[in-house]
């Protein structure tokens, strides 16, 4: 192994990021990670830290007091709301309907906690009745947590219905928003969520690097409750809560810069407006989509279930998967993501997060597709995709 530094900074190529995230970041958010450092206790630090908590308020749609970014990504957040809910021994009902459904199985039961699951067919939602009969099955069930957007699938799970089902049976209603967070109606309070986690880089159109998550009433005072500690020191939110709260007891050395970058990002959003967000990711959604089928591809998710931000569409028979998408990135330096598990080289999943979704880039997209689909054996209009989605926006 070379003992000499590499000659030059890292040059990282230019791209277009339309994948399952991360996502483009807007150019003020770089900015803020290159600012200058002050100490994690810094007064000024604290105010950044109390008004970063304000946004997230403002942007999850609650009035929890407990809502923090943990320091980690979106899985972190995951990680953090189940072993602080779950005690060894607990019984949990998961929706499962793609990988970050099973994901939740796989940490709710390393915390010890014994997981019904509450199944459907990826690309699907899952049922209310199918929640219910889960919930039926578990005799004293803890929480009931559901993906709202299942970005490996790009399924968009109602929660009204779930809601109301986990507290006639006592279970704490518990969301994954990682994908949905700032691209769609959250609304934390009025869905009677109790606690959720998100992520960054997603619609927040911020770095990887940090998990937004909000605890209500009832959620703290089942971390009150606990007979067990948590069983990560880390994501102990008993005792984050005394670095976030009036306390500032240090915990660990929150990441600086990561947090200058969420600040930045979450003032963005609300300038932006988050009605507004969430139209203008309608719209790209449905010219895509529009686009898409003007060329000739078929949608991998029902309409009315498919997400705003995360479009799956079939691979056309004899297509070759990864070809298509090396040539967009080598040739057209755009990003777009593969099937995962089942729907591996079934599907391409394109995202318009945040800063990606714009007409621009679904524009940029089409026309990238129209010409390399005939070059992989697709016949299709190469002009028809970008036509189609600009009738959409005009037609919006
Ligand atoms: C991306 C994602 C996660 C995991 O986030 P990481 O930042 O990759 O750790 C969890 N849930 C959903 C729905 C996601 O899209």
């Amino acid at each position: 192994m070379s003992l000499i530094p590499p000659s030059r900074v890292f040059p990282p190529p230019e791209r277009l990021l339309l994948g399952p995230g991360p996502s483009q970041v807007h150019p003020r958010v770089l900015a803020a990670l290159g600012l200058p450092l002050v100490g994690h206790l810094d007064p000024a630090f604290v105010a950044l830290m109390e008004e970063t908590k304000r946004m997230l308020r403002e942007v999850f749609g609650t009035k929890n007091d407990l809502t923090i970014p943990i320091s980690g990504t979106g899985s972190a957040g995951l990680e953090a709301t189940i072993v602080n809910l779950v005690e060894p021994g607990d019984e949990v009902v998961i929706g499962v309907n793609g990988v970050f459904g099973t994901r939740l199985t796989d940490v709710a039961e390393r915390a010890g906690a014994s997981v019904v699951r509450a199944e459907a067919p990826w690309g699907e939602v899952v049922p209310p009745e199918t929640i219910a009969a889960a919930l039926g099955r578990a005799r004293k069930p803890r929480l009931l947590a559901l993906v709202h957007a299942e970005t490996s699938t790009g399924a968009w799970q109602p929660l009204e219905e779930a809601s109301r089902l986990a507290h006639e049976h006592g279970a704490l209603f518990v969301i994954d928003c990682v994908t949905s967070l700032g691209g769609c109606p959250v609304d934390i309070d009025r869905m009677g969520v109790d606690a959720a986690y998100s992520g960054t880089q997603k619609c927040l159109s911020c770095p990887p690097g940090l998990s937004p998550v909000t605890f209500g009433p009832r959620a703290v005072e089942r971390l009150r409750a606990r007979t067990h500690q948590v069983r990560s020191w880390y994501l102990d939110l008993t005792m984050l809560e005394k670095y976030w709260g009036e306390e500032r007891v240090y915990h660990h050395t929150a990441p600086i810069s990561m947090n200058y970058a969420l600040y930045e990002a979450l003032r963005v959003v609300l300038e932006e407006g988050l009605d507004a967000r969430f139209a203008r990711h309608r719209r790209s959604h449905e010219a895509l989509v529009a686009g898409l089928e003007a060329l000739g591809l078929e949608m991998a998710v029902a309409p009315g279930r498919r997400l705003w931000m995360l479009t799956s569409v079939r691979i056309p028979a004899g297509v070759d998967d990864a070809a298509v998408r090396r040539a967009l990135l080598e040739d057209d330096h755009i990003e777009i993501g593969g099937g995962l598990g089942p729907l591996k080289g079934q599907t391409w999943r394109i995202g318009l997060m945040g800063e990606s979704s714009t007409e621009a880039n679904v524009r940029r997209l089409l026309s990238a597709l129209g010409r390399l689909l005939p070059r992989h054996g697709f016949a299709c209009d190469a002009e028809s995709g970008v036509a189609a989605a600009g009738r959409a926006y005009g037609a919006a």
